[in-house]
């Protein structure tokens, strides 16, 4: 036998042992699951996982041949869904990374940042760059190797380079300088302006690989320019940027703080308003009829240190913060679809599930939280896969201590984690 021939029998043995291997199965015992749809907890739950996917819910029998793991005194419920972070950042200090760090610092704290999230019980996060002219297409990587099995992380949606105006809230240079010539970026970069940059500007993220658009429909709190809710993008850009992604299939979120932007935003159809601050009746009217999603990003308001911001942006951070919340319940109140995103690193990565105890703080019951990060986060992201405990779904599923619909502190009490069939974080 000659040697390519042994070389290609090898490969295809290997083949069919690879194929054969998803084959392992396992019954996950827990006292109690949680039921997100009804938002209920039912005791003495068992749960088939088949390869990457549940194949049965308190199934009559467990199959002979399933190793079983019995979680115990644990609530098993679906992997939760942060539809706002930024993993490559660490910290909101303002550090000039684009020109302190080459991007494998960038990947590499990203994927240590992945890790983290994955082991708080974030089984699937929305990446929205980094605004760094080289960290937000490492995401995007970052998203690739967690499916191929490289990295421990969750699934990422990712984002690429988010899209702004020039020396709009996400152009990267509003961070470092505006001296004439430096980070002068382009559509490429997300810097585009006109309806024919920013078509440009969403073809080449969905070329390198965006699952999702970003854009900054205002300007923001965490950039050096003046105002925290000026409108940037007109309706006309934002609306060529939907109607181009939504060709490939994909959705926009909208970075927004203002009035104008926000209610320009949801006519032009994105999928979320980011932020919402200063949603007014007109705005909440709209993303009840559109079905537009609402992401709080409420949390980093109890969390984030102001003092150390630079001084404008602490003043803008203290002008719109007690109005966010405001204006936050009111939209809780009028029944706006939300999902759950914590603006991570602006809540430290790992810590995420403190978004969820300010959604309740703000009037939400904890099974609607709990429903935010899971069915309305999955909806919004466009992965009918995940988000509750089904056959057929994507075995993504987490236990906590205690009773979450009781205490939803216990979301931050993380005993076992589970990917795509693959445990991560076991009692
Ligand atoms: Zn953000």
């Amino acid at each position: 036998m000659s040697r390519s021939v042994s070389v290609s029998s090898w490969l295809l043995m290997l083949c069919l042992v690879a194929s054969a291997a998803p084959a392992e199965l396992i019954a996950l015992r827990a006292d109690r699951m949680l039921d997100v749809e009804s938002g209920r907890i039912l005791s003495n739950a068992t749960v088939l996982v088949d390869g990457e996917h549940i194949t049965a819910v308190d199934p009559a029998v467990v199959p002979p041949g399933a190793e079983v793991v019995d979680l115990g005194d644990v609530t098993l419920m679906p992997g939760l869904i942060d539809t706002h972070v930024h993993l490559t950042g660490s910290d909101p200090s303002f550090r000039n990374l684009v020109f302190s760090e080459n991007s494998a610092a960038g990947a590499l704290r990203g994927a240590a940042n992945a890790r983290t999230t994955l082991l708080a019980g974030f089984t699937t996060v929305r990446d929205l760059a980094q605004l760094h002219p080289t960290l937000d297409l490492i995401t995007v990587a970052l998203a690739e190797a967690s499916e191929a099995g490289l990295i421990e992380a969750p699934h990422i949606v990712a984002c690429g380079h988010a899209l702004s105006i020039t020396g709009g809230h996400i152009d990267p240079a509003m961070f470092v300088s505006s001296a004439e010539g430096v980070l002068e970026l382009g559509p490429e970069f997300g810097i585009a302006d006109g309806v024919d940059e920013v078509v440009k500007a969403t073809r080449y993220q969905i070329k390198h690989g965006a699952k999702v658009i970003k854009i900054s429909a205002t300007a923001g709190v965490m950039s050096l320019e003046g105002s925290v809710g000026a409108q940037q993008y007109t309706e006309a850009e934002m609306r060529a940027i939907v109607e181009e992604a939504g060709r490939h299939g994909i959705k926009v979120a909208a970075h927004a703080h203002g009035t104008e932007g926000i209610n320009a935003a949801i006519r032009a159809g994105v999928a979320s308003i980011e932020h919402g601050s200063l949603v007014d009746e007109e705005s909440l009217q709209m993303m009840k009829e559109r079905g537009t999603y609402l992401v709080l990003t409420a949390a980093l308001a109890d969390i984030m240190q102001l003092d150390g911001l630079p001084t404008p942006v602490r003043e803008k951070a203290e002008y719109v913060m007690p109005l966010a919340r405001e204006n936050h319940q009111a939209a809780i109140s009028a029944g706006v679809k939300i999902a759950m995103g914590s603006d991570a690193p602006l809540v430290p990565h790992g810590q995420n599930g403190r978004e969820l105890l300010t959604m309740v703080d703000l009037g939400m019951s904890p099974s609607d939280a709990l429903r935010a990060a899971t069915v309305n986060a999955a909806d919004l992201l466009g992965t009918p896969d995940r988000g509750r405990i089904e056959a057929g779904l994507l075995a993504d599923l987490i236990a906590v201590g205690g009773d979450p619909l009781q205490d939803i502190e216990r979301v931050l009490d993380v005993q076992f984690v589970m990917k795509a069939g693959e445990i991560y974080l076991a009692p």
